[in-house]
């Protein structure tokens, strides 16, 4: 069984559930081209907490976390199942960190659904969120991304969700296309990065621009564990499309092992 690619996946703006956009098609042609999971593990930016847990309900509900979007958008409905078994497994490659069972609290966020309604459209393969331990720091979850690759050979693909470049208060409607300088130099560095030396992300807080660039941790999170799963199989990850809109939010995504 050839191993399943992964991804992180640049979401942007919550709207993109709706829309049909050069980004969105990218991710239905991601969602085209793998195998058909036996599972998808999303670890989203929006499950920023203080533990790791799994999703590990049945029915995982549809979460609209966020205001002051159209009505439509709190209308969309995401009923992929879950898959409460995966927890043991997710627990089992990544111990010795403890991984919670999630029976109750979280389901699927934006982050996952915004970019599933269209990589998997028909909403039929299991989901599991993976949440983003807020409590560590990045080497560690570079350290469980690696962890996670044995997954990809039992048919699970995991995707993280978040945006490189991440800054809402920086964010302006002059600029829809373009970055900022500053965006797009860090954008850029990550890439290199990604495409020649995924571990060396973690070092990209030194960068002269992180700091605006990540005035959080929580977006750029996720593609840790994207360049963990790539470096834990000695390989680099690969551009799945880029650009920008409000000049600070990158939607750059990147693929690990995805058919030529
Ligand atoms: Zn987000």
């Amino acid at each position: 069984m050839t191993a399943m690619p992964a991804a992180f996946i640049g979401h942007g703006n919550p709207v993109n559930a709706l829309e049909r956009n050069r980004w969105t098609e990218a991710w239905r042609a991601f969602g085209r081209a793998v195998p058909r999971p036996r599972a998808v593990l999303v670890v989203s930016a929006h499950w920023y907490v203080p533990a790791t847990a799994v999703t590990a309900m049945p029915r995982p509900r549809t979460i609209h976390d966020f205001f002051g979007f159209p009505r439509e958008l709190f209308e969309v409905e995401y009923p992929a199942p879950g898959l409460p078994e995966l927890h043991e497994q997710v627990a089992d490659v990544v111990a010795p960190t403890r991984v919670g069972a999630d029976v109750d609290s979280w389901g699927l966020d934006h982050g996952a659904w915004s970019v599933l309604r269209h990589a998997f459209p028909e909403a039929d393969v299991p989901v599991v969120q993976l949440s983003v331990d807020a409590l560590r720091e990045p080497d560690h979850h570079l350290q469980l991304g690696a962890a996670l690759a044995p997954l990809r050979e039992d048919g699970v693909l995991v995707v993280g969700s978040g945006n490189v470049v991440h800054n809402l208060g920086a964010a302006g409607r002059a600029v829809p296309e373009g970055g900022l300088d500053w965006a797009r130099r860090f954008d850029d560095a990550v890439r290199e990065c990604m495409l020649t030396d995924p571990a060396a992300v973690t070092r990209l807080d030194g960068h002269p621009d992180f700091g605006r660039a990540v005035p959080t941790p929580d977006h750029f999170l996720p593609l840790l564990y994207l360049a963990g799963m790539a470096a834990a199989s000695g390989t680099t990850a690969d551009v799945l499309v880029d650009g920008f809109v409000h000049g600070s939010l990158s939607m750059a995504s990147y693929t690990v092992g995805l058919p030529g």
